[in-house]
């Protein structure tokens, strides 16, 4: 076969998402897209605020020597001391320069992390249901996911996490708030976590990493805030990205932040560095990385999507779905009225409404909604919802 069995298998595995779009994309040519209720996409459906137009404007009249060239692989010296300096404010942690690596989005982020600490045959301990991204990263490489089942409201189950963790486990990965759940595990889980990795690093001697991919951070409802890893526990690493809060999936920048207390930092950062040059990324881009130190106290306006998320959740119980609240990003991740997730979802589009099956999260019996579209789709898919829900 021309194409690597494995990638074949996991084209074959990915294909929800890809199935929905298709599904979406036939759905919207026959009944017109106005009529197609598409919550599949994790696509922010707001654009990047004024002031990065701005950043952008006075970045392309920009004719320093050297703007565009080839930098250090963890990214532009000055960027990073200005991350530095607003991760320290925010976290009550003093980062330096050195500690920051500029990354192509959360997934590079991740993946240069991921390159550094696993070795093939190494485990990473993930709460379900989670990113399933995550399985495609550690396979890149050599490692697997040793999957940990969440507390019935989507919290962490602290103490199945750390006896998960083995002589194979080089870190355990979380998502706050979390895809797809909408969860925002409290202060007091990430105290508990940090806790129980440090009995866990003891026992066996070598300390566990804690990965936090927090794309979501800013994306927060009802006062809630998202704990900070870096305050509880020394060997932290922080994966994030502007994807989201500025709605700047597509321009690929984010950013990695070690503990300066972490165990073997010095090595760490030098490969993840060099992680960043060798998966072909070789840095994130130039003028992203400026772009984004001019906009580190910029957000998204969360209050659209509190109103999105008030409206789903008014949508949702009106039809009579059995849902945990989402505290933070843009997802819902209701129950699903059968056993048979992939069973309901394929009925739910004959209503032309577009949604993921939890199993493909590895939340089996549970679906998920992305509420970062329009206020008048939420508000036109309510019927479909309640037709959806009264066939089963
Ligand atoms: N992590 C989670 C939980 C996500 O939901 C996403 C994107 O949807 C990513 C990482 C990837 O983010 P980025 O586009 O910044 O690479």
């Amino acid at each position: 076969m021309p194409v690597a069995q494995k990638i074949v298998q996991f084209i074959d595995r990915s294909s929800w998402i890809r199935a929905m779009f298709e599904a979406g994309a036939k759905l919207k040519a026959q009944v017109g897209p106005e009529n197609v209720f598409d919550f599949s996409l994790g696509n922010p459906n707001l654009e990047p605020p004024e002031a990065f137009y701005e950043v952008m404007a006075k970045l392309a009249a920009d004719r320093t020597p050297g703007l565009h060239a080839y930098m250090p692989n963890a990214g532009i010296p000055a960027v990073r001391a200005k991350v530095a300096a607003y991760l320290s404010g925010l976290h009550g942690v003093g980062f330096s320069a050195e500690e920051v690596i500029m990354t192509v989005g959360a997934g590079g982020a991740l993946n240069a992390a991921l390159k550094a600490l696993v070795d093939p045959g190494a485990n990473v301990v993930v709460p379900t249901p989670y990113f399933v991204e995550y399985d495609f990263y550690l396979d890149n490489h050599g490692g697997v996911v040793k999957r940990v089942a969440t507390q019935a409201d989507f919290g962490l189950d602290v103490d199945a996490l750390a006896a998960a963790v083995d002589e194979k486990t080089c870190a355990v990965l979380i998502n706050n708030p979390n895809n797809p759940t909408g969860t925002v595990y409290p202060e007091s889980q990430i105290v508990a976590l940090a806790q129980a990795l440090t009995d866990a690093g003891q026992r066996r001697g070598r300390p566990v990493y804690l990965i936090s991919d927090e794309p979501y951070r800013q994306l927060v409802y009802d006062g809630v805030e998202v704990p900070s890893i870096f305050k509880h526990y020394p060997h932290s690493i922080l994966g994030t990205s502007f994807s989201k809060n500025l709605s700047l999936p597509g321009e690929r920048i984010g950013y990695l932040a070690v503990h300066p207390q972490a165990a073997d930092k010095g090595l760490l950062i030098a490969g993840m560095t060099l992680a960043n040059r060798i998966l072909g990324f070789v840095n994130a881009p130039a003028m992203m990385q400026l772009a984004v130190a001019e906009l580190l106290d910029s957000a998204a306006d969360v209050e659209q999507y509190a109103t999105k998320r008030r409206l789903i959740c008014q949508v949702l119980q009106e039809a009579g779905f059995e849902f945990t609240e989402p505290k933070g990003a843009f997802y819902a991740f209701p129950k699903s009225p059968v056993a048979d997730d992939v069973a309901f979802v394929r009925a739910a589009q004959e209503e032309n409404l577009l949604l993921v099956p939890g199993s493909g999260f590895m939340g089996p019996g549970y679906f998920r909604i992305a509420y970062c579209c329009s206020d008048q789709t939420i508000e036109r898919s309510a019927g479909a919802f309640k037709r959806v829900r009264e066939r089963f």
